[in-house]
């Protein structure tokens, strides 16, 4: 199980990601029988994650304690990004419900959003929740372009947007100029917002890129410069550690930025990684979720503690 599996390693670009590695960690493979992987989540009090089996249209879920997975939630909506929010509960986004949701204490699943302006959304992608308590997540149309990992329909909004929706429930978009919005993550310090643009899977040329934007006390954003362009494949979900670099899936593994923008390193994978989270006791593993597998690897940098 620890041994190097094949296909999996470091590529370090620049002589800082050294300082992200433990000498001897491996890749692990914590298990294999998805057909596309994506939306970890970590729960630090019950030492497990939740991922996405999306066309299979069900959440899973590994058990640090003994390794185990089992089915969390079957049929899920075909969900996909999920987060926790400030009191540990599980948000989820939903292509085939259009909609985001969020998972009492009790079990209890209640609608986050659902439409804007009266008009349901297309098939809400990721989703972060900042310390105030505002969601925020991403509309692209993929759980609406086809019945595979959703319900083809049409959009009724006609555009891909980013929204916030703030704790009196109110919606309002923050971002319009996306094609398709995919990952998005705070700095650490909640000051700026890196979202990713997978435009290219349906717009020839199209963006490939991590933007980011800065964060206004109002909730609104501005800026929005491309910080990243991807070099292989996509930038699909990533998260931030808590030194502000960006770990961000891409065809070949895990791509992590310096805050500056530079590429630094890879953890190479050999699947397609849709997304990744940081999570264990000390937020020091980073999970990865590589189309039809679960892996992760310790490194020496720690995510971003949500709760
Ligand atoms: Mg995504």
């Amino acid at each position: 199980m620890f041994g190097e599996i094949e296909g999996t390693g470091f590529e370090v670009i620049e002589p800082d990601f050294r300082a992200c590695l433990i000498g001897h960690a491996r890749v692990e493979r914590l298990w294999t029988g998805a057909r596309w992987s994506e939306g970890p989540v970590w729960f630090a009090a019950g030492r497990y994650l939740l991922w996405s089996d999306i066309p299979n249209n069900r959440i899973l879920r590994w058990d640090e304690t003994d390794g185990s997975v089992s089915t969390f939630r079957q049929p899920s909506n075909n969900s996909n990004g999920h987060t926790v929010d400030r009191q540990g509960r599980l948000v989820s986004c939903e292509h085939l419900g259009r909609r985001v949701t969020r998972t009492g204490h009790d079990g209890t699943i209640s609608v986050v959003a659902e439409s804007f302006e009266g008009k349901r959304l297309n098939s809400p992608n990721d989703v972060v929740v900042k310390s105030d308590g505002s969601v925020w997540f991403t509309d692209p149309s993929y759980g609406i372009l086809m019945d595979y990992e959703g319900a083809r329909a049409e959009s009724e909004i006609g555009a891909c947007h980013v929204y916030r929706v703030d704790v009196s429930g109110t919606i309002s978009i923050v971002a319009d100029d996306y094609l398709k919005p995919n990952g998005l993550a705070f700095s650490p310090d909640e000051s700026l917002l890196y979202i990713a643009d997978t435009g290219a899977t349906h717009h020839e040329n199209g963006p490939r890129h991590i933007r980011r934007h800065v964060v206004n006390d109002d909730g609104s954003l501005s800026g929005g410069e491309v910080f990243a362009e991807c070099s292989n494949g996509l930038f699909d979900g990533f998260r931030v550690d808590r030194d502000g670099r960006i770990w961000t899936s891409a065809a070949d593994g895990v791509h992590c930025y310096a805050p500056d923008g530079r590429l630094i390193g890879k953890v190479l994978i050999p699947e397609l990684v849709a997304n990744v989270c940081f999570g264990g006791a000390r937020l020091n593993r980073l999970f990865i979720c590589g189309t039809t597998s679960l892996y992760s690897v310790f490194l020496n940098v720690n995510g971003v503690s949500p709760v």
